[in-house]
């Protein structure tokens, strides 16, 4: 359904290049929930923004491909995005109140598009409305409808972003940490949502966090990215339960409901993410590896088959 080869994406600030992505694949397939993963910085919204046309001035997919139902999306003119954003793929963000007009009414804003992209009067329109809202479990969506954001919860917020996308009935919803603002509770309930939204609609879902605990028990495959680079991917269950790259284990290091059992719920990693304009030679997650050797310094590992995923470490490919 979506299919993402060796993309890459630059930005220009000042004089120099920030290399955001470089040389991602991924794919999302009909009905799947999968999940995106990284730090602030691994290039994960980039990403997103890219597939979706986004990307700010000063930023360009230099290379690659991003395919959407066998055809490509490069290229395409301004109309075709109009058809394709909101109706083939949704989105929802991490700020879900900036998202909303503070002035209108969340009936209004619900009606609005939902007359924007169907044929129906106000009436139909907001009966429609009512029903989305009482679908993401918003609770009592008739009074909600006469709110402005700003009486609203984020969580609640979100839920009404996540009604409007499904107005417009996406095939696939690409969501960039939209529980990120939220708390623990919160960030669990939506996370929730869009997993029985995915089974009962059968929307495919990408699923963008900072957070691998968020993301845990529901998505269908899992990619981790560091610094522009995927290191590791596959199911979830190889991923939180035999994690072969030092840096989704140190990442599950930070879960401790996730990892408490394994024997790298020690692991810390030291330092900040290296800066996207000064990458390190070798294996980018190198300066900060435990288990760094003279070869990842000098070398970029590829991401070598384990079990059913892969992972880019040299650690993986001497056990193969
Ligand atoms: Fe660490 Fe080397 Fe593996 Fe990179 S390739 S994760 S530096 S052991």
């Amino acid at each position: 359904m979506l299919k993402v080869r060796d993309l890459v994406t630059q930005f220009r600030v000042d004089d120099h290049t920030v290399y955001a992505v470089d040389g991602i694949s991924f794919d999302v397939q009909e009905r799947q929930l999968v999940g995106l993963v990284g730090e602030s910085g691994s290039g994960k919204s980039v990403t997103a923004l890219s597939i979706l046309n986004l990307l700010a001035h000063n930023g360009r997919v230099v290379s690659g491909d991003i395919e959407w139902q066998g055809n490509s999306l490069r290229n395409r003119s301004q109309k075709e995005w109009t058809q394709i954003l909101g109706r083939e793929i949704g989105m929802i963000f991490q700020n879900p109140q900036a998202s909303l007009n503070p002035v209108f009414t969340i009936g209004d804003q619900m009606i609005e598009t939902i007359r924007l992209h169907t044929k129906c009067n106000k009436a139909e329109a907001s009966e429609k409305a009512i029903s989305l809202l009482r679908q993401v479990n918003l609770a009592d969506p008739e009074l909600r409808m006469n709110d402005y954001p700003h009486q609203l919860s984020g969580g609640m917020c979100q839920r009404v972003m996540i009604a409007m996308t499904l107005s417009m009935s996406p095939r696939l919803l690409i969501a960039d940490e939209p529980t990120g603002a939220l708390d623990v509770t919160i960030q669990a309930q939506i996370v929730r949502l869009l997993a029985s939204l995915n089974e009962s609609l059968g929307m495919s879902v990408l699923l963008i966090s900072h957070d691998l605990g968020v993301i845990n028990q529901f998505c269908d495959y899992v990619y981790i990215m560091y610094l522009g680079k995927i290191v590791e991917e596959g199911p979830p269950k190889l991923i939180f339960e035999s994690p072969q790259h030092p840096y989704t284990q140190a990442l599950l290091a930070a879960v401790p409901s996730v990892h408490s059992n394994h024997t790298y719920s020690g692991m810390v990693v030291s330092g900040e993410i290296p800066s996207p304009i000064n990458l390190p030679t070798g294996c980018r997650f190198h300066p900060r590896c435990p288990f760094a050797m003279d070869r990842c310094t000098l070398a970029v590992p590829e991401l070598y088959p384990v079990g059913d995923g892969k992972a880019a470490c040299f650690l993986v490919e001497s056990s193969n």
